[in-house]
């Protein structure tokens, strides 16, 4: 039997080239009982631990690699004569040359990215140590010399090409190979036999590879779409530049590899395996444990102690031995330290801690580690876990031997300040974000492969408004619907089949999507991942760059905790900002804020607030808001499913909202479990619990388990459990893995029987119910950290409902952070939801005047508690660079007259676009028609630039000659002056303020003086 090892390899991993996942060419590669295979994607290593973890569960020698850019030139010459760049596949043999390749496409894809990630001779000499080369595909540096290539204008030369060799041979050596492929194509050909006869001349040692990216000969379509998709072409344009005519880029059977090259001798085949013997079975970094940086050069113990200690003290005064709290934090500090924990947490708390100290709003903690008593403490979460029953195994256990899971939730503005604290804090170096991959999922690649497949444009429409929409839960995939998978609804499934009956190229197009589903298109940064090295990163994993010159890794979330390195998520949200926003607006008026509770005090921050909410249990808050549900705008109760559900059960305590936020997912929905809550909660339906023990953690949720902690709780009681024993009831519930439910069954009754004395058929029931419930189950943790959040901003409308609705309404605004991506901003608003607020401003007795050019602001602007002002930046199509025109208007006490008006628009920099978008939203309340404001607006703009530029108007001016307007100063200031009566003066001040002038004068809004009336229709476009 034939053997051969696959050396060049591609998978999805090269973006939009490969389309094969790791695990199916894995799989193809054991079939073939290969003894090993290598992964040389495009450019990166992003499949190395995948690629690793694959083959070595599959039995396969797994042999890392890539297929490099290098170029000719250095890689710091960044100009566009050094843009062009060759192939090279290159191998590690052993753990140091995975390290130096690591290192290698780090600064490939950091400094030597231009373009692509490219690396240079330097480069390859400093890091060659452990590598193997091999010389490429028909792309590779040597190989462009021996083949003819009009298109890029090289003709054969193997003077060139023996130079070329002499190169890389210097720097590889023994571990330099001449890489030989047959694809079917003419001038492949060529360069083969134009390299055999190098090679026999110079004595160099060959080697056969296939340039694979897929894994079966099927696939090649699924590439070609991918292909054209890449290029953004239809499947059949002539005229496309990248194709798969040659079918052949498979993972091609040691059979049909052999057929290809034993006629030329032994080598090509023979050569793969020695290669694969080379290479050893080393580790990438999985079994090394955690490697968490240190937080201080100090004795880590010491200033953990010091810092809880303090911590406890300040939260529980008073509270000393032997009492619940004490015995509690001791319990929490032993388990973290017996796991080696300590400079996690205290990594965290410095965080924070420098966050709440500039004024960088962070939430008050989420999921399992608000269960811990220590992040309490340190300040990391601001709810105490006695009071709210939450669980510190629920988060971390002795028995759990994975790094904890901390989010913390901090405003979207100010993540990147607090991502640059982290760097200065631990180096630059040693910090960075996590990559994400995108893969072909949904809606996204229906409307993809449509266009490719020159799909109809209502049919693409039709498919993806049937298709649902990706979910957290239950996210339905069109393999699930094709295969019938009973998750899914029968409707959805029926009219897939509908719509494939309709013709054969219908059914392709579906089945070309089902094929590439879940396959990779394209790498991002993940919105919230952060990793923190005890030493520079580089050493220990692949980096590479943002747009926007960020460090980012090369590995994926699980990849980086794979590998023991701390990350924890930044996760950006909204509401943090709202909030800051609301306490600003209300900071910014002393008298209207003395008339609410937050009188004498200066709250900026989310954080700030917290202390002033008491125990959360304010009576008028529930009334107005929660029990009613009038929680539009309200932090996670926004939705009228979920102000439903709060109205129904009438919501009167913290506990409910926290209820309310567990019940009202799928799982609660479905199975009935949030009715019966409804019933209960109503005295419409008798309370019962399992047993007596149970009672005391089943009383505020009228004796349903709707939460884990509570399952853990009872099966303490119930069973004697510890509670880590809990926890692994509740992570094999979770799972829903039949076998596991019913191995842990026995386990449950047993103990049940010896320790509470019950029946056997009780013990089962029981069961039976936490098997039902309990997968429903929400982390009680989590919900009652993020019922803070709710009743925070349920506080806030209550008392401050005017600022709360501006601060709202804010939202809408064109803001700084778009203004830096887009100067032209057109921020994709979502009308309707703007509709939603401004009807309930309404409805809460407050008027929204209608927006002005004359007397509005660029923000939403809260006049009295009875009177907020519209936003101008809140209309659909306004920029930022309507808040300069704002300022220039308070300067200059307003504006007198259209030309006036025209004149500061100028000099603020607005477009006839901008001008048109206020007029449509009734803004430009003059006296002239609408596109009579618009041709005025255009002609001056045409002269005025012309005017700026040669500080006259010359009549052959072609800038001006197309604004139908007069071809000398003189016409254009008529045409003011008839329009606007305006004098000389006026004119020569419009000039002037093309050019803002620097003159200090303090900006003065022009005052309301009466609310307009409130036409919604007028300011929102359909
Ligand atoms: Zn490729
Ligand atoms: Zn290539
Ligand atoms: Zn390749």
């Amino acid at each position: 039997m034939q053997e051969f090892v696959h050396l060049h390899v591609h998978t999805d991993y090269s973006f939009q080239d490969g389309v094969t996942k790791v695990s199916n060419l894995v799989k193809r590669a054991a079939s073939f009982n290969m003894p090993a295979l290598a992964l040389t994607d495009h450019g990166y290593l992003h499949g190395a631990i995948d690629f690793y973890q694959e083959c070595s569960a599959a039995g396969i020698k797994p042999i890392i690699g890539v297929e490099a850019y290098v170029c000719p030139g250095s890689i710091r010459d960044k100009t566009e004569e050094n843009d062009q760049f060759y192939h090279v596949t290159l191998i590690a043999r052993n753990k140091t040359g995975y390290k130096n390749l690591v290192k290698m496409m780090t600064i490939a894809a950091t400094d030597g990215f231009y373009y692509k990630p490219r690396i240079d001779k330097t480069l390859m000499e400093e890091y060659k140590e452990g590598l193997i080369c091999l010389s490429g595909c028909m792309e590779g540096e040597i190989h462009t010399h021996l083949y003819d290539n009009p298109k890029k204008e090289r003709t054969i030369d193997l003077g060139k090409a023996k130079d070329k060799i002499d190169e890389y041979r210097s720097i590889f050596g023994e571990f330099f190979f001449m890489e030989f492929m047959d694809h079917g194509i003419q001038s492949q050909r060529v360069q083969m036999l134009n390299s055999m006869r190098i090679c026999k001349e110079m004595g160099l040692q060959v080697v056969a590879t296939n340039d694979a990216h897929y894994a079966t000969p099927e696939e090649w379509d699924m590439r070609d779409i991918v292909l054209a998709d890449r290029t953004g072409s239809c499947l059949h344009d002539p005229n496309r530049t990248l194709k798969d005519n040659e079918h052949q880029y498979y993972l091609k059977s040691p059979a049909e590899m052999d057929a290809i090259w034993s006629k030329y001798g032994s080598k090509f085949i023979g050569n793969t395996l020695k290669i694969a013997e080379m290479v050893e079975v080393y580790d990438p970094g999985l079994k090394d444990g955690y490697r968490l940086p240190r937080y201080s050069n100090k004795d880590s113990k010491e200033e953990f102690k010091k810092l809880v200690v303090d911590g406890f003290k300040r939260r529980y005064p008073g509270r000393g031995k032997g009492t619940t709290e004490y015995e509690r934090l001791v319990h929490e500090v032993k388990v973290i330290e017996q796991l080696g924990f300590r400079d996690y947490f205290l990594i965290l708390q410095d965080m924070i801690n420098h966050a709440e100290s500039k004024g960088i709003p962070i939430g008050p903690g989420r999921g399992s580690a608000a269960g811990s008593m220590i992040s309490y403490c340190l300040g990391i979460t601001t709810l105490c876990p006695i009071e709210n029953n939450l669980l510190f195994e629920r988060f971390l256990n002795a028995g759990r031997k994975s790094m904890p899971d901390i989010d913390v939730d901090v405003c979207k503005e100010k993540r990147g300040q607090l991502i640059q604290y982290i760097s200065e804090r631990y180096g630059a170096e040693s910090v960075a974000q996590i990559v994400t991959f995108g893969r072909m999922k949904g809606k996204g690649t229906i409307r993809a492969i449509g266009k490719v497949l020159e799909i109809d444009g209502e049919n693409i429409e039709y498919l993806s408004s049937i298709m649902p929409p990706d979910a957290q839960e239950f996210t339905i995939t069109l393999n699930q619907i094709i295969n019938e998978d009973p998750e899914v609804p029968k409707e959805l499934i029926n009219k897939f089949k509908e719509f494939m009956s309709r013709s054969d190229k219908n059914k392709q197009y579906i089945d070309a999507c089902v094929r590439l589903e879940g396959t990779y298109r394209t790498s991002g940064v993940h919105a919230a991942g952060i990793v923190i090295g005890p030493e520079p990163l580089k050493n220990i994993i692949p980096l590479r760059q943002s747009k926007d010159g960020g460090t980012v890794t090369q590995f994926s979330m699980e990849e980086v905790e794979a590998l023991g390195l701390l990350k924890f998520d930044l996760l950006g949200l909204d509401t943090l900002s709202m909030v800051t926003q609301c306490l600003e607006m209300i900071n910014s008026n002393q008298e209207l804020k003395d008339q609410g509770p937050l009188k004498d005090v200066n709250c900026k921050t989310f954080r700030d607030l917290i202390p002033y909410l008491g125990k959360m249990d304010d009576k008028k808050v529930f009334e107005k808001t929660f029990s009613r549900g009038n929680t539009i705008g309200i932090f996670q109760c926004d939705s009228s499913g979920i102000r439903e559900l709060l109205a129904r059960m009438k919501a009167s305590s913290f506990n409910d909202i926290s209820a309310a936020i567990a019940l009202y997912r799928p799982g609660p929905l479905d199975s009935g479990i949030t009715e019966s809550f409804i019933r209960r909660r109503n005295r419409k339906e008798k309370e019962t619990v399992w047993v007596e023990s149970a009672r005391p953690y089943m009383a505020d949720t009228h004796g349903l388990p709707i939460y884990q902690e509570q399952i853990m709780f009872i099966s303490r009681e119930l069973c004697g459990f510890s509670l880590e024993e809990a926890d692994d009831l509740r992570k094999v519930i979770g799972k829903k893995k039949k076998e596991e439910i019913q191995k842990f069954r026995e386990k449950f009754v047993k103990a049940a029987v010896s320790h509470s004395k019950i029946a056997e058929s009780l013990g089962n029931e029981i069961y039976d119910d936490i098997e039902k419930f309990g997968r429903y189950g929400f982390n009680r943790s989590h919900s009652a950290a993020y019922a803070v959040i709710c009743y925070a901003t349920a506080w806030l409308k209550t008392y401050y409902p005017a600022h709360f609705m501006a601060s709202l309404l804010q939202k809408f605004v064109a803001t700084e952070i778009e203004k830096a991506n887009d100067s032209r901003v057109v921020k994709k608003k979502d009308d309707e939801k703007m509709l939603i607020y401004l009807w309930e401003t309404q409805s809460m007795g407050i008027v929204v005047t209608a927006p002005d050019i004359a007397t509005s602001h660029y923000d939403f602007k809260v006049i009295n508690n009875n009177l907020i002002s519209f936003g101008l930046g809140a209309i659909k199509g306004i920029g930022p660079k309507l808040k300069n025109f704002c300022e220039i208007r308070a300067k200059n006490d307003g504006f007198r007259n259209f030309a006036h008006f025209v004149a500061m628009a100028i000099s603020a920099g607005l477009t006839s676009r901008t001008v048109i978008d206020l007029d449509k939203a009734g803004c430009l309340s003059f006296n002239v028609s609408s596109e009579e404001k618009t041709k005025q607006f255009e002609g001056y703009v045409r002269s005025c630039r012309c005017v700026k530029a040669r500080g006259t108007i010359k009549p052959d001016c072609k800038n001006c000659n197309g604004s139908g307007l007069g071809k000398t100063k003189r016409t254009i200031f008529d045409d003011i002056r008839s329009f606007s009566g305006s004098t000389q003066e006026e004119f020569d001040k419009f000039i002037n303020e093309l050019v803002p002038e620097s003159q200090e004068s303090t900006p003065k809004c022009v005052p309301l003086d009466s609310p307009n009336v409130y036409i919604i229709s007028r300011y929102v476009k359909k």
